[in-house]
């Protein structure tokens, strides 16, 4: 029993991401699209305290967006806390705190992060000691992003996006994040991708139902080059998340005006993520940014995924 199991609290501490590549095949029968991304970890993090309480409880706190995040057990920390709880036989429950910074609704996987810090703030707490293995496949009945938001860094995704392999990435990448205030849900924008496809006949071509990330970058990831990374960020479901906000073509735009290398919406948007040469240009299109109303944030990558802190 870990000496955890006795905490009046354990913190947990757990990056959202950007897919630095998303390419989407064709639809399985279960609805599923078949995926090959690259997930990188950023410095935008989420914060998860988890408290010993007889019942299952959440209160969430830090974005404006706070309306729109579920209290209940649709909440994917709360769902976190009951399947760690059914699988250890815990008897009792927990208190979650969940202070957010990750955009909800933004396309970085906020709610996986939050569903990943649970399970090991849990698992801390309760002085359960799972393995990581064990750890691994209860976050990936939670969801395809789960299991990255527990190992963080840099890897790739295939299949429906759960099979998760780690990536070589040297060196650190500097992004400006530029959320929004309203979030785009991501069954939407998958939907969209669908019309668009059909309106361009693509569909008489079969969209593949398995994919690989492009060699190119990966390579790029591990030559740690900013300028080799830009030239290889990509996104399939970009068309359809700029079909319902036309406006965030303007904010890329912007975006390599000011300095970025290039400029991508992040998995299902709205954020966009602007990737910059250096840590510099980065303050500069940030500075940038901030005139024209925006409110862009400075993160990097690779960061490490889920851990205790404090
Ligand atoms: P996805 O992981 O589907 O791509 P996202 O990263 O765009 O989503 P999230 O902030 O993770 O966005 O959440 C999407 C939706 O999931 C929210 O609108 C909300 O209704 C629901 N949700 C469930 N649990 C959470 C949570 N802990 N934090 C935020 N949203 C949550």
């Amino acid at each position: 029993m870990s000496h955890a199991a006795f905490a009046d609290s354990v913190h947990v501490r757990a990056p959202g991401k950007i897919n630095v590549f998303l390419g989407v095949g064709g639809r399985h029968d279960d609805g599923y699209h078949a995926l090959a991304t690259v997930f990188q970890a950023v410095s935008l993090y989420e914060d998860v305290i988890a408290r010993p309480a007889d019942d299952f409880s959440v209160t969430v706190s830090g974005v404006e967006d706070i309306d729109s995040v579920p209290l209940d057990d649709r909440n994917l920390a709360m769902r976190a806390a009951k399947l760690l709880a059914v699988a250890v036989d815990h008897r009792g429950g927990v208190a979650l705190e969940i202070r957010k910074n990750v955009p909800v609704a933004g396309g970085m996987g906020g709610g996986s992060a939050d569903a990943a810090a649970a399970l090991v703030a849990c698992d801390a707490l309760w002085g359960t000691g799972l393995s990581q293995t064990r750890l691994h496949d209860l976050a990936a009945r939670l969801g395809a992003d789960v299991p990255f938001a527990l190992h963080g860094g840099t890897a790739v995704g295939t299949g429906r996006g759960d099979q998760l392999n780690p990536a070589l990435a040297r060196g650190r990448f500097d992004w400006i994040l530029v959320p929004s205030e309203q979030g785009l849900s991501t069954p939407v924008v998958y939907e969209r991708l669908d019309l668009l496809r059909e309106e361009e006949g693509a569909l008489a071509d079969d969209p593949p139902l398995s994919l690989d990330v492009p060699i190119p970058v990966l390579q790029a990831l591990r030559s740690g080059e900013p300028v080799q990374l830009a030239e290889t960020l990509f996104n399939d479901l970009q068309a359809a998340a700029l079909h319902e906000r036309p406006d965030l073509a303007e904010t890329i735009r912007q975006g390599v005006a000011a300095g970025a290398l290039q400029g991508i919406v992040s998995g299902s948007g709205p954020t966009v993520a602007l990737l910059c040469p250096d840590p510099e240009t980065a303050q500069d299109v940030q500075s940038s940014l901030r005139e024209t109303g925006l409110d862009p944030l400075h993160v990097h990558g690779p960061v490490p995924g889920a851990r205790i802190i404090g």
